[in-house]
């Protein structure tokens, strides 16, 4: 049978609509690029919260409504819909509990989350859209693979309906009472479900049952996918992810090229190109003014930008920051979070003026301004499933400086001194002087060695992060929960075969991209 594969893409969060991290641009991005390869029909299904803007509420257009049970409760459910960017959105709503501000953060987070999480299985009969695949996201929808097998997969809408689930964060897990086994999930009495969703004698972990009960699971780097089989990265998953290591992907995330591309984004204040670098001298002119630093080209503007805390290698940075400062370089950093490290970063700017500055708030625009005006970015963390600061600096030509971890790992391609080849640089022990020993090797090649340089931001500017490659490799993996739906458009190789030697499949995707790289 040949067309196209039914996805229900669940997500509690998706740009334009809400967005608190990554999850949201991943959201936002990736059912679009999906649905471009011709292949899937995505649909999205995320909560009504009341700050999605009020200009996307005024489009949406009701559905159907039904009432559902939760435990012993009976609840109602919304289901509205629109169109956006060629994508169609479900959105659940109950006033009760998403009409407060922000997502998350309410004492009753576990049952707002499993409302959402059982009305997208439930809403399905209600609808036309009868899904081949439900792809679920993070903790928020992980109770929807549980719901699935144990209270519908015996109906003929679902009956069919694999699973795949997918990892962006592994830190928030849900991890909730041993009550609401019984009194939300209504799974009280059922043994095998409640040993799949216990993580120990007390609590209930929502997380858990999705990594035992999914088909399927991925997370968001290749590297990542083989740290969290380890005690350090998996947050007490590791053993389930070791256990089911055969179902288990790593697909690094993309960028949206458009949003971020320096020849046309409209907070910079010159534009600029990897055949046309010349707008990036005025960039980084026009930051150094704006975040008080002395206006000199000949100086290295090293940055970073982010949520500052630990796992974000802060503490490495504060090890060597005096060390480094005694060069001739400038440091500039954008971000907010723990009270610690913003209290450093101010002390830093308080004692080296002119030389140091430390942007302590969100702001989007001046992110866009500090990727482009910068020379380096350095991202030392500690663990990073994929990580997205590091590929927008390299589009914009700021050569970043990583640890070689998750997603960072697999992103930026250290430079090579004998060959000219590389992104960036990397370090690989989590040590501030192997650290600072590499930034004293950027700080070289920025110094002595300019066409390194320039053809090191050349080959950052024009590495392809785009969605394509992942919608790629999302598809081989709807392909193998559905291998007799063949794809309604031609592809290189038999998709059920491709999808199901995944080794094989992905060494030929990096021959594949290496080839295409030869050829540019
Ligand atoms: P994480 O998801 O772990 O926070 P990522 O690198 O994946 O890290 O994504 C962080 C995103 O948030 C990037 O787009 C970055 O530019 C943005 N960001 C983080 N802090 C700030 C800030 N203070 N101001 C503006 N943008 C920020």
């Amino acid at each position: 049978m040949k067309r196209k594969l039914r996805v229900l893409f669940a997500s509690s969060e998706a740009v334009p609509f809400i967005k608190t991290g990554g999850l949201g641009d991943v959201a936002g991005s990736l059912p679009k690029a999906l649905n471009a390869t011709g292949e899937a029909e995505v649909r999205v299904i995320l909560p009504k919260y009341k700050d999605i803007p009020e200009e996307y509420k005024d489009q949406m257009s009701h559905v159907c409504d039904f009432y559902m049970m939760l435990g012993w409760r009976h609840v109602y459910c919304g289901i509205e819909t629109l169109e956006y960017q060629g994508v169609q959105y479900y959105f659940v709503d109950n006033e009760y509990y998403f009409k407060r501000d922000g997502a998350y953060g309410y004492f009753d987070d576990g049952e707002r989350i499993a409302f959402f999480a059982k009305a997208v299985c439930e809403f399905i009969q209600y609808v036309d859209f009868k899904p081949d695949i439900m792809h679920c996201n993070d903790w928020h929808t992980a109770l929807s693979t549980v719901f699935l097998r144990e209270f519908y997969q015996n109906m003929e809408d679902y009956k069919n309906i694999r699973t795949l689930f997918t990892v962006h964060n592994l830190k928030f897990q849900g991890q909730m009472s041993d009550a609401v086994l019984g009194d939300i999930l209504g799974l009280a009495g059922n043994e095998a479900a409640a040993n799949q969703l216990r993580s120990d004698r007390v609590s209930i972990n929502f997380m858990k049952g999705a990594l035992c009960y999914s088909d399927l699971l991925s997370t968001v780097s290749e590297t990542y996918a083989r740290e969290i089989q380890t005690p350090f990265f998996g947050e007490n998953m590791d053993g389930i992810y070791r256990r089911r290591k055969d179902a288990l992907y790593g697909i690094m995330n993309g960028l949206d090229q458009e949003q971020y591309d320096p020849e046309t984004n409209e907070n910079l204040p010159a534009h600029f190109s990897a055949n046309d670098m010349s707008g990036k001298a005025e960039c980084k002119a026009a930051l150094q003014r704006e975040l008080g630093l002395e206006v000199n080209d000949q100086i290295p503007l090293f940055t970073m930008c982010g949520r500052l805390t630990q796992q974000k290698g802060l503490d490495l940075v504060e090890h060597v920051l005096d060390e480094f400062l005694q060069l001739p370089v400038q440091f500039a950093v954008v971000g907010t979070g723990d009270k610690k490290y913003e209290d450093m970063f101010r002390n830093f700017e308080t004692r080296y003026p002119g030389k140091v500055c430390a942007y302590i708030k969100f702001d989007e625009k001046l992110a866009h301004r500090l990727y482009a005006g910068g020379d380096f970015f350095l991202m030392p963390s500690l663990f990073e499933p994929c990580g997205l600061s590091q590929m927008m600096a390299m589009r914009y030509g700021n050569l970043p400086i990583v640890r070689e971890t998750g997603g960072l790992r697999d992103s930026v391609q250290p430079f090579n001194k004998y060959t000219g080849e590389g992104t960036g640089f990397s370090f690989s022990n989590y040590n501030a002087h192997e650290m600072l020993f590499v930034m004293k090797d950027a700080l070289g090649v920025y110094y002595d060695n300019k066409e390194a340089l320039n053809q090191l931001r050349y080959q950052a500017m024009t590495r392809d992060f785009s969605w394509n490659v992942a919608a790629g490799k999302y598809m081989n993996i709807y392909r193998r929960l559905h291998p007799e739906i063949e794809s309604p458009v031609a592809v290189e190789t038999a998709p059920a075969k491709k999808a199901a030697a995944k080794k094989s499949t992905t060494k030929k995707t990096k021959k594949k991209t290496a080839e295409k790289k030869g050829k540019k």
